[in-house]
């Protein structure tokens, strides 16, 4: 059973483009007069648009924040904050704003309103790192956790898209850690996998820049989630190193997040397979840490620490301060594996990925659809390459052995040794996997109005004997006879009159007369025509329930799961009258055995009609002693 606590932090959310103009009315929702308005260096106009909308509520103006909150600024913040005697900061900017309003409210009290113009969810944690000679340090108090938060996407509309890329991955930080934390309860695994699945989406926007406002949006909203798991769950591996390099090296926050993620999830890859199995899902992507590496290289965000600046020789240091202090993680960090983890962070490699196998088998199955790119006929070069891309997916899914494929090999070998002119084992494959009937139902089924198709079956012949209307199929064979007096017309219940319809069915126990080499045959099959009402008269026997053949490898597959090989009787229909579309279908007998589990799926039930039962005279005169069976139907053609 789940055991879980989770403390909800009481910010309030006012999100929606246009919002910023509601600042004035959230300061005086808190009972504030006087507000100090933050901003950032070289950002001012967002600081002039709030002073705007502030009106008389602002009292003061700081435009000095700066990257990892030094205590430095926050000192001269707080002289401006008394000089002014503000009640309250609103601060519009990125996490360094952010930084500096959570700086100002946990040493006076002072209310927070905060305007985020980036994604780094600062503004939703109880969370403060402060520098201070070179060193960060990190607290937490109710006090630092913002009053009231205004997502505003338009004020990250124009943010550029480098910075959009690395500030949206430190988002998504937040989400990946929050789903390995100690923390972690199914509130918090819900918000993360959103951030996820919404950060990503908004990541490939920015990839192939159809970022529009909507995408800003969406990446604001996957922030916030984001936001908030990392101010309700303790944050690992990935967290601790930022935290450091940043500090340390002076390392621009949201790169080196960019830059570090995919290889702290590499290395707790294999201690929390479940979360990054839920991750990889969200993704899209079959292994994690490398799905967010590509992702990053997609969008062209940095990926090595080189390029930020990161001296090499720093490095061991780097190492030494991330494994000082035990903390938790689901990997155990060690000097080896941290030395390891920076270094391909250092180089910018592509993590190992946790399936190393699934990147193998994807790059070879891109190699081989890519062989099918010279193919003359696109509708082929999709179908292989298609088909390929399945197929490998097949294999890597079931983790797929060698002695399981070549049990498959060996099957389909001996479907090929058993398959003559008469024995079609290949057919019976198709039909018994449904593949026929599926194929058949997207060839012949697009139009309700006609009369419903279903498969050819193996035992169809080219060419059957041309027979007269009223002769008798079965010849002489015992059985039921059966009068079948079936009109074929067009959807309209026009005659088709003279079209060749082609009939075959088994005989009394089951075989057909391919099946039966002592037979003289061709018999129980033939092509007869429609008369000028489009009415065809035949004699032939009742059909029976009967197996399809078994003795080959398909009926080894059907014994080994546990399925009969019986097909529900019926009579076999191919019409092929010109300017209509063809036809070919089955009759099946109402109440015969296996109607509703017939072995190569098929029955439809339009297709099941009465073979009634009678005595005495036949329509045609013939003399039939005791019971015989009388068909009729009308099958639907569509004109072409
Ligand atoms: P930032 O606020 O420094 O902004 C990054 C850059 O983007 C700056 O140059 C800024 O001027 C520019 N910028 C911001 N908004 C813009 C816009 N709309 N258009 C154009 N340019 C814009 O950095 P950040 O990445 O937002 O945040 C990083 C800071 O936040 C760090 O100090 C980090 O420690 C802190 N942080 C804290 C927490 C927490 O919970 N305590 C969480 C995440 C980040």
């Amino acid at each position: 059973m789940t055991r879980f606590e989770y403390t909800a932090q009481p910010a309030r959310i006012v999100f929606g483009p246009g919002r910023l103009d509601d600042v004035a009315a959230e300061v005086a929702r808190l009972g504030r007069t006087r507000a100090l308005v933050l901003a950032t260096p070289g950002r001012a106009a967002f600081g002039d648009r709030v002073e705007k909308a502030l009106g008389d509520l602002a009292v003061g103006r700081f435009d000095g924040t700066a990257m990892h909150t030094p205590v430095e600024v926050t000192v001269r913040a707080l002289e401006e904050l008394q000089r002014v005697d503000a009640d309250c900061v609103v601060a519009v900017g990125g996490g360094s704003a952010t930084g500096l309003a959570k700086a100002l409210a946990v040493r006076t009290g002072v209310d927070q309103v905060i305007l985020p113009t980036t994604y780094a969810g600062s503004e939703v944690t109880a969370l403060l790192g402060e520098t201070e000679n070179g060193r960060k340090t990190t607290r937490t108090d109710p006090a630092i956790l913002p009053e009231t938060v205004i997502y505003d996407p338009e004020l990250s509309a124009d943010l550029p898209r480098p910075i959009a890329v690395t500030s949206a991955v430190n988002a998504l930080a937040h989400a990946v850690e929050a789903l390995y934390s100690p923390d972690a309860n199914p509130v918090v695994d819900s918000l993360a996998l959103d951030a996820v699945e919404v950060l990503a989406a908004g990541l490939r926007r920015l990839a192939d820049g159809t970022d529009d406002l909507d995408a800003r949006s969406d990446l604001l909203r996957g922030a916030w989630l984001a936001g908030t798991c990392l101010g309700v769950a303790g944050m690992g591996l990935h967290h601790k190193l930022c935290h450091t390099l940043g500090g340390s090296f002076d390392l621009p926050h949201a790169s080196t997040h960019t830059v570090v993620l995919p290889q702290a999830m590499a290395y707790n890859a294999d201690a929390a397979p479940e979360a990054m199995a839920r991750i990889a899902a969200r993704l899209g992507v079959p292994d994690a840490p490398t799905g967010v590496y590509d992702l990053v290289v997609a969008a062209g965000g940095p990926t090595s620490l080189r390029e930020l600046g990161m001296p090499e020789d720093g490095l061991d240091r780097a190492v030494e301060l991330a494994t000082a202090r035990p903390y938790p993680n689901p990997a155990p960090l060690t000097r080896e594996g941290m030395t390891e983890l920076l270094r391909r962070a250092w180089a910018g490699e592509r993590p190992p990925s946790g399936a190393p196998l699934a990147s193998a088998v994807a790059e070879l199955t891109d190699r081989v659809r890519r062989s099918f790119d010279a193919t003359a006929n696109p509708r082929l070069a999709g179908l292989l390459a298609d088909l390929v891309g399945r197929l490998h997916g097949f294999a890597l899914d079931h983790d797929l052995r060698q002695d399981e494929w070549q049990t498959a090999i060996d099957f389909l070998t001996r479907a090929g040794h058993i398959t003559t002119d008469v024995r079609q084992e290949f057919v019976l494959l198709s039909d018994t996997l449904g593949v026929s009937s599926a194929v058949d139902l997207l060839t012949n089924s697009r139009t309700p109005e006609t009369t419903s198709s279903a498969v050819l079956g193996p035992f169809y012949v080219e060419g059957p004997p041309e027979l007269a209307q009223g002769t008798d199929i079965s010849a002489g064979l015992p059985g039921t006879p059966l009068h079948v007096d079936v009109t074929v017309t067009d959807t309209d219940g026009q005659p088709v009159p003279d079209a060749p319809v082609d009939v075959w069915q088994s005989n009394e126990d089951g075989f057909y007369d391919v099946q039966l080499p002592d037979l003289d045959g061709p018999v129980l099959r033939g092509r007869l025509r429609t008369d000028a009402d489009g009415r065809l008269r035949f004699w032939s026997i009742l059909p029976s329930e009967y197996p399809i053949p078994a003795d080959g490898p398909v009926g080894a597959m059907l014994t080994a799961t546990g399925r009969h090989p019986y097909r529900a009787p019926h009579l076999h229909f191919l019409i092929d009258a010109p300017g209509h579309q063809q036809l070919i279908t089955q009759l099946f007998v109402r109440g015969g055995r296996y109607l509703d589990s017939d072995a190569v799926f098929g029955v439809k039930e339009d297709l099941v009609v009465d073979f009634v039962p009678r005595t005495g005279p036949t329509p045609d005169g013939r003399d039939v002693d005791g019971e015989w069976r009388e068909l009729e139907f009308t099958f639907r053609l569509r004109r072409l």
